[in-house]
């Protein structure tokens, strides 16, 4: 699935950025959960001027609280389905509903935001000569029959399910960057980024690790949905944030996947949660959704050897530190 043909020589306009010594970057998506995390470490670097874009669906200003104001820092309301007007040198392009309980509530919204609003950030990208990074998801891969997933791996799809505003979506977003890069020589890059998980992740969310969490404060049962024997791997969203900053800096165009291999069935994450957080607590089967995928590892070995990246924060050190947050904004402190 990688062209023969070489791409078109960079513009005069995209070699001259290699040289020029502040970055403009835009995070679309840049109020959400991995995008503020992101943004914090970018305002880290005194070179960088960040620009952020989103609509609040799911993301807040309070997320950015901390960098409103900074004379290196902007936020603008603004839809990416609509075409975008700025100058910039790199674009990480996260805008997007990651929870299904969120990109389920509006399926035609989710579908226009991954073709429509991907199709304008490569359009930007064009027009200023910038590198893009799109987040895409292990959620390409489906329910896979291949298991843990590597790259090469074209997936297990519904075209037609519930799931697929985004994992179609997201599927129609990967095919549109690599077009622009073969036919306009655009520098892209895409990261599949598997469940990722940490503080600032909505309460309510509907993901499973803010589920069980948020429940495990407030005492009520954790929700294992059936059979409770799927498994997902779990990266703390430090680990996701340095992924794609390699990924950004380096060479390669990916698609690489970025997660953490450390696999659990939601029953053993539930145990988990329960023995860390609140070993009152009760553990409860509830019906499950459509298409769930039953299985789900990333095959790092790319990103280990392309980008000399691996996860660090194992799942038992990453979930006491989003008990902190979730306890801080709930209000609820631990029991003696
Ligand atoms: P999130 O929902 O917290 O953040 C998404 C952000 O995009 C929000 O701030 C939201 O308001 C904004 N947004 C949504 N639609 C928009 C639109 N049309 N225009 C402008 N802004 C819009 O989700 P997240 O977990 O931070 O995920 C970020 C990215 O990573 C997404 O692209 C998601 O698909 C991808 N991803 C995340 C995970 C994960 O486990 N968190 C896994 C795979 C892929
Ligand atoms: N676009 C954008 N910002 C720009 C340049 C383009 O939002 O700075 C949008 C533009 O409105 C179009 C899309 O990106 O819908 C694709 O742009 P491109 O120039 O590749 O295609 P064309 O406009 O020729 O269809
Ligand atoms: N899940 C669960 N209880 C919940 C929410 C989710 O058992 O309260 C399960 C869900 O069935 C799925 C897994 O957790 O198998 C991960 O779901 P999530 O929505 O977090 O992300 P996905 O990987 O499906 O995008």
């Amino acid at each position: 699935h990688v062209s023969t043909k070489p791409p078109p020589e960079p513009s005069p306009l995209r070699k001259a950025k290699f040289f020029q010594a502040n970055m403009r970057i835009l995070v679309t998506g840049g109020a959400g959960f991995i995008g503020s995390h992101l943004v914090d470490k970018l305002m880290q670097n005194e070179k960088n001027e960040v620009i952020v874009v989103d609509n609040y669906f799911t993301g807040s200003k309070d997320n950015l609280k901390q960098w409103i104001g900074h004379p290196r820092f902007e936020l603008i309301r603004h839809d990416v389905t609509e075409p975008l007007l700025i100058e910039v040198d790199q674009i990480y392009h996260l805008a997007c509903p990651a929870s299904p309980v969120f990109y389920k509530y509006n399926p035609v919204k989710t579908i226009k935001t991954n073709v429509i609003g991907t199709l304008n950030m490569l359009g930007l990208a064009k027009r200023t000569g910038a590198r893009i990074l799109l987040t895409s998801t292990s959620e390409v891969y489906g329910d896979p029959l291949m298991h843990p997933q590597d790259e090469t791996y074209w997936g297990n799809v519904n075209p037609i399910g519930v799931r697929s505003c985004y994992d179609e979506g997201k599927r129609v977003a990967e095919t549109l960057m690599f077009d622009y890069h073969r036919q306009h020589g655009i520098e892209i890059r895409i990261a599949r980024i598997f469940n990722t998980y940490g503080p600032r992740m909505n309460i309510d969310d509907g993901r499973v690790v803010s589920n069980f969490i948020a429940q495990a404060i407030r005492d009520e049962a954790l929700t294992v949905q059936l059979p409770g024997t799927q498994t997902r791997s779990f990266c703390y969203v430090s680990d996701m944030v340095n992924g794609l900053m390699r990924l950004m800096e380096g060479d390669n165009t990916g698609p690489i996947n970025i997660g953490n291999p450390g696999e659990f069935t939601m029953l053993e994450l539930a145990e988990n949660v329960k023995k860390l957080i609140n070993p009152e607590v009760k553990i409860i089967t509830v019906e499950n959704t459509p298409d769930d995928p039953r299985q789900r590892k990333p095959d790092i070995t790319k990103a280990k050897k392309l980008l000399g990246w691996e996860p660090k924060v194992k799942l038992c050190d990453g979930l006491p530190l989003m008990e902190e947050d979730f306890r801080g904004r709930l209000g609820i402190s631990r029991k003696k």
